[in-house]
């Protein structure tokens, strides 16, 4: 995909970072008047500044979005995206009307509110979509998928178009009646009182759903559902650096909707596996290191693992238990690119826990030496280790 610089979401519908959920949508509702392809025909410009306020609105309108793209900037929500036309790969203007139709709807009084006549992409077609309903998965990955992101495939049972019927629910193309109440046009007319006074609007039939036709004998397979449960084997691609318990969305890769219409989306929650040597803070990787008696001592070259191979540390002469030495950028990635945490050694001593009578006569001329008594320096150090760790 190629790198677009976008705006920042707050300044597109210029709002503060504190913003409630009301006037974030206040906000957006101006501004999606304002460039409404209504009052702007043929208008490319407008158009755009239509589209980014509805992307900007989708975001900040859900809590958990909005919270991502506070903490990762716009790479914690676009990462998402999966390729499947998602942002910045750009909705499509049926897409805004269905997703925020109740946000303009608010606006005017005439209730359901039906897509402001059509107007994009000429036709005057556009009309109210069935949506599936969301897919919700659980994917585990281990700190060293994590680390580099990766490509999974996931197998659902989810609802998928009838292939029988192509989801359009009847037996055949001769199953089908003219709509009496609409006379197969889709549409009926409708006034309303909106913002830009008094419209006449077209709105979808409610009694064929805008088909202008209705079945006279359904499809044997999915009932004249459009739709059957059925296995399927998604790709979907998990950006580096994703957190436990974080949610991904992908849009449109969730259940079918009945009878045509647009997939609802497929939501990926995070589960990461627990490593057996390694303790994850948020981009920072934790490692145990335990030295011996001997090593911590007379110091030396060790070697620790690494996420993803070893490196080699140098340990000084006279290293104390619970000395963190760290390994830049050793760590994992921010899920939005900017940065990459660091490894953390954690120096633990091993003690020996019994000594043979040889070792035990070497080691007890040691134990009047001064040089053996921890100094203020050192114990307040240790001390200090463990009020951070317990406090
Ligand atoms: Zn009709
Ligand atoms: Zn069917």
């Amino acid at each position: 995909m190629a790198t677009i610089t976008k705006r920042d979401y707050y300044e597109v519908l210029e709002v503060t970072r504190t913003a409630t959920g009301e006037e974030i949508k206040r906000s957006y509702r101006r501004k999606a008047i304002e460039y409404h392809p209504d009052k702007n025909p043929g208008d490319k410009v407008a158009e755009e500044k239509f589209k980014e306020a509805a992307e900007a609105y989708d975001v900040l309108s859900d809590a958990n979005k909005r919270s991502r793209y506070d903490q990762f900037g716009h790479a914690g929500v676009s990462g998402a995206s999966g390729g499947g036309g998602g942002y910045g790969g750009g909705w499509t203007m049926e897409d805004i009307f269905q997703q925020f139709g109740d946000v303009f709807a608010e606006g005017f009084s005439g209730g359901r509110f039906s897509g402001f006549t059509g107007g994009f992409g000429g036709g005057g077609q556009q009309r109210y979509v069935n949506r599936g309903s969301d897919l919700r998965v659980k994917v585990k990955l281990t700190l060293k998928e994590i680390a580099t992101g990766i490509e999974k495939k996931i197998k659902v049972r989810k609802h998928v178009t009838c292939k029988q019927c192509r989801g359009t629910g009847a037996e055949n193309e001769r199953a089908y009646a003219t709509c009496p109440t609409c006379q197969g046009r889709g549409q009926v007319i409708q006034t309303v009182n909106s913002l830009f006074g008094r419209m006449q609007t077209a709105v979808e039939c409610p009694h064929c759903s805008g088909e202008g036709k209705r079945i006279t004998s359904k499809c044997s397979h999915c009932h004249g559902e459009g739709i059957v449960l059925d296995e399927e084997i998604l790709t979907i691609k998990l950006p580096a650096g994703v957190e436990d318990g974080m949610q991904l969305s992908f849009r449109q890769k969730g259940n079918a909707a009945r009878r045509g219409g647009v997939n609802g989306d497929l939501l990926v929650a995070i589960e990461e596996e627990e490593h057996p040597q390694f303790i994850r803070d948020q981009q920072d990787i934790i490692y145990n290191l335990v030295l011996s008696f001997p090593q911590a001592a007379i110091g030396g070259s060790v070697e620790v693992p690494t996420i993803d191979g070893k490196a080699k540390i140098k340990i000084e002469p006279g290293t104390q238990p619970g000395k963190v030495l760290r390994l830049k950028d050793k760590g994992l990635p921010a899920v939005d690119h900017h940065g990459k945490g660091d490894l953390l050694v954690n120096i633990s001593v091993y003690v020996p826990e019994k000594l043979t009578k040889e070792q035990e006569k070497t080691i007890v001329d040691f134990e009047n030496s001064p040089n053996f008594q921890p100094s203020d320096d050192v114990i307040e150090f240790i001390g200090n280790k463990y009020r951070n760790m317990f406090g």
